[in-house]
């Protein structure tokens, strides 16, 4: 039989390699370190965990303590390796990063079925079942054949991202709905400040410690996309005349332009989640937190996404990528990983996961796994692959993402009925399967 390539032993290969393997299917595992470097990857491990040793909170009342569970119960190898390689960290999953890497080689080296080859691969095989999961930071010559053979208006390239907030969680008080000089359909919702309130914004703003870039030529990064506290330090009115800028904006409270505006712009098409236009930034989260909600609208603010700069090339899922991970263009071929459009950690594991679930189903001529919608998992796929905003960022799994529930209740209620429902969803949906994808 014909051996299945897996590019790229981050994340999500490494998790999509061991449930191939785990089948008895021949792998091809691809991966360019330590040959070709990336700016940030310091080992020839599998599975490096580039920045922070966390995988986010443990408790199953959280998102992400939710996603673990689902993809433990779809039977995620990496999870597992996680929990034995944890340290203490309170609420949060964290691991020993090197423990956990040498764990994950370890146990894709000790297959019989696999054949390791640490090359850079510069074009898609054709014709063969492959998983593409070079991640963020696919390799230059990688990214030169995307352009070429997916077209680079699906093919995105950023340094920055804008925070996404909860609609719930925004206090339409203060806020209204319009569009600058009226021009369309009322989309965005602006938030307003006052002289006031914008000088104590400003401070707190230049006051607030910038994280570096994790990218030596940071500079050239920056003129292309300016974060708001270094526009900020360009002077007091830089951002009045920017992202803050008020005109043609009427307050239906006051019929006036008021001295400024944040406008918050819909993520996604559910108008769930809400993007602060021009908003992107390296502060630390805790600062983000802090100072974005000073904006009077924002002051219970829930951010789903906190603002980030790091490089990051990914494509546009929802014109690229099936509910399967398969591609569109494309027989055979699979995504997995931060490149599908989604953010963080476990979401690359998770959709690691889903891509070998769903690349085995089809050997077997069956159908994909279509994930409840009221699981984590469900929700985040379903909103990458339907997002229709023109430019769409990276997504976290959020409970923002999941269909409400409309009852009145407290949030730890709320989230308690989230989580009771998506194991539930999940749990029927897997039982009534009519084979077991377990199975070979
Ligand atoms: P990766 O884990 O990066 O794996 C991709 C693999 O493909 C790499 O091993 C790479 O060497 C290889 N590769 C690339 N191109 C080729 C090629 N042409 N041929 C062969 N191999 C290739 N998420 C968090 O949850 N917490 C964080 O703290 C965090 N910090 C981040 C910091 C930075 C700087 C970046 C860029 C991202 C960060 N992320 C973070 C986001 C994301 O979760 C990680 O990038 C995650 O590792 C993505 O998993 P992946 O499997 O998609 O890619």
């Amino acid at each position: 039989r014909d051996r299945i390539n897996i590019i790229g032993a981050g994340l999500a290969g490494s998790e999509a390699a061991l449930f191939l393997l785990e089948k008895g299917y021949l792998i091809n595992v691809y991966e360019m370190r330590p040959k070709v470097k990336t700016p940030v990857h310091k080992t020839d491990l599998f599975a490096e965990l580039v920045c922070s040793n966390s995988l986010g909170n443990k408790n199953i009342f959280s998102a992400s303590g939710l996603l673990k569970e689902e993809i433990k119960i779809l039977g995620s190898n990496l999870i597992r390796l996680a929990e034995v390689s944890s340290v203490e960290a309170g609420q949060a999953l964290a691991v020993d990063r090197e423990e956990f890497s040498r764990h994950v080689t370890n146990k894709i080296l000790s297959y019989p079925n696999v054949n390791v080859i640490r090359e850079e691969v510069r074009e898609i095989p054709e014709n063969t079942f492959t998983i593409v999961a070079t991640g963020p930071l696919t390799s230059e010559n990688l990214f030169k054949y995307f352009q070429k053979f997916l077209g680079s208006k699906d093919l995105y390239f950023y340094d920055a991202t804008s925070p996404i907030i909860k609609y719930d969680s925004i206090d339409l008080n203060f806020a209204f709905w319009a569009n600058r000089y009226n021009k369309g359909d009322s989309a965005y919702l602006n938030c307003p400040m006052s002289e006031k309130e914008y000088d104590f914004f400003y401070e707190e703003l230049i006051k607030a410690d910038s994280i570096r870039s994790h990218f030596p030529d940071e500079e050239r990064y920056f003129e292309g996309c300016l974060p708001i506290e270094e526009l900020a330090r360009r002077g007091r009115d830089t951002l009045l005349y920017g992202p803050l800028k008020p005109r043609g904006l009427k307050d239906p409270k006051t019929n006036k332009e008021p001295y400024c505006v944040v406008q918050l712009r819909p993520e996604n098409k559910d108008k769930t989640l809400f993007n602060m236009v021009g908003f992107q930034t390296r502060l630390p989260f805790k600062e983000q937190d802090k100072i974005f909600r000073l904006i009077p609208a924002l002051k219970n603010a829930e951010f789903v996404r906190y603002g980030v700069m790091h490089k990051n090339i990914y494509f546009n899922p929802s014109s690229l990528i099936k509910e399967s991970l398969e591609s569109k263009k494309f027989n055979n071929l699979f995504f997995a990983g931060q490149i599908t459009g989604t953010e963080g950690y476990v979401e690359a594991i998770a959709t690691g996961l889903l891509a070998a679930i769903n690349l085995h189903l089809k050997i077997q001529g069956k159908p994909h796994l279509v994930l409840p919608k009221t699981t984590v998992l469900g929700s985040l796929i379903n909103h990458i692959i339907s997002v229709s905003v023109e430019k769409p960022a990276p997504m976290n799994v959020s409970f923002g993402l999941l269909p409400p529930i409309l009852k009145k209740m407290d949030k730890k209620r709320r989230y308690e009925e989230y989580v009771k429902r998506s194991l539930h969803d999940l749990n029927k949906y897997l039982s009534d399967f009519k084979y077991d994808y377990e199975n070979k």
